[in-house]
């Protein structure tokens, strides 16, 4: 069976490096916010090409407390692609702001910057981009908008560890940009694990404070905070991971071109720009029979997984939220979307064996 993603097998070769790591934590007998966490924040911080690192618990705290620390006024509306994870549309309503939702485009699966300007009301505080499946959005086009209308960006950069546009990085252009280190993704810790990157101290600082109680002296309660700090044991095992993600990815990428190179035309692929450098979190295809061939590729013992099988508007839990908005595009892609194999641990010749099946499809 060829698996879609193996934690076990991904994490394996870095086994040494991360007992190591464990040990050290364990036997310095700092636990909460030491020098791993500030390490790490330093380290992401140049990765991403930006001044300032917050870590924080998760993913989701980095989109939530983004939002939050820019305190907008209550029932504002925040712009935000309409095929993303649910996680970044759970930040904006967590934070009593309307999610109004962007088409993506077909080409890249990313926010349509040509449908942005029709969403903005004099409600409308920010626009919430998501670097999907590694590939950046359209980030001039974006930030001209933004600069136009005086707008904040935030970043969602769970899937785009590295990604760059026009030479620019992932993470560097947003007044927020939210990082996920969950177990799965390009740059993956050994639980949860998140971080804000920002350009600005003043946002930085903010950040800080929420993700510590709104704290920033001890038992001196600035703002009402909550508790979502990035983890010693995570931040040690993140640095021996960062260590490895220009490897990781140009692993990726290999095995990307394989699938470019070799599958027949029936599939359709993601498309490549010059301006961009994808980093393929996840490697998608589409094809209108795409529970057929789902079936068909676990008959033949190959792994894979659908991003997402349901649209945000189609979720129970949007009912009475998002479910009056009307995203056909999304909902195409969540109907035709597959995602096939291409973790770091995947030898060559496993993606050369998923194209000569796929290819009799
Ligand atoms: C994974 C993911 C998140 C959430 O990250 P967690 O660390 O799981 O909270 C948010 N947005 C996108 C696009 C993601 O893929």
């Amino acid at each position: 069976m060829i698996d879609y993603e193996n934690l076990h097998q991904l994490n394996k070769p870095l086994f040494d490096e991360y007992k190591k790591a464990f040990n050290e934590v364990l036997e310095s007998g700092w636990y909460i916010l030491g020098n791993k966490v500030k390490e790490f924040e330093q380290q992401f911080a140049q990765y991403c090409q930006t001044k300032y690192c917050v870590g924080v618990a998760n993913g989701l705290d980095a989109l939530h407390l983004s939002l939050r620390a820019l305190n907008f006024e209550q029932g504002s509306e925040v712009l935000v692609p309409s095929n993303t994870y649910i996680a970044t549309i759970l930040s904006i309503v967590e934070n009593k702001l309307q999610p109004i939702l962007v088409e993506p485009n077909l080409a890249t699966y990313n926010i349509d910057p040509t449908l942005i300007e029709r969403h903005i009301t004099p409600k409308t505080k920010a626009i919430l981009v998501v670097h999907l499946y590694g590939k950046m959005c359209d980030m001039d086009s974006i930030m001209a908008i933004a600069k136009k209308y005086q707008l904040k960006v935030i970043e969602d950069c769970a899937q785009s560890h590295g990604a760059q546009y026009k030479g620019k990085y992932s993470g560097s252009f947003g007044d927020y940009a939210a990082h996920s280190f969950y177990p799965t993704k390009n740059l993956g810790a050994i639980g949860d694990a998140g971080a804000v990157t920002t350009q600005d101290e003043g946002l930085a600082n903010c950040i800080k404070v929420l993700r510590n109680y709104g704290s920033e002296i001890k038992y001196y309660n600035e703002v009402v905070g909550v508790n979502s700090r990035l983890d010693e044991l995570q931040a040690a095992l993140l640095l021996v991971k960062l260590k490895y993600m220009e490897k990781i990815t140009a692993h990726k990428r290999v095995l990307a071109n394989i699938y470019f190179n070799n599958l027949k035309s029936d599939f359709i692929l993601p498309q490549l720009h010059s301006d961009y450098i994808d980093v393929f979190h996840i490697f998608n295809i589409r094809h209108e029979k795409r529970d057929a061939l789902k079936d068909y590729l676990l008959k033949n013992e190959i792994k894979t997984e659908i991003h997402y099988p349901v649209a945000p508007v189609k979720q129970k839990a949007m009912k009475g939220i998002i479910d009056n908005q009307v995203t056909p595009i999304a909902e195409l892609i969540h109907q035709t979307t597959l995602s096939l194999p291409i973790s770091y641990f995947h030898p060559e010749d496993t993606i050369h064996k998923v194209v000569e099946v796929m290819n009799k499809f």
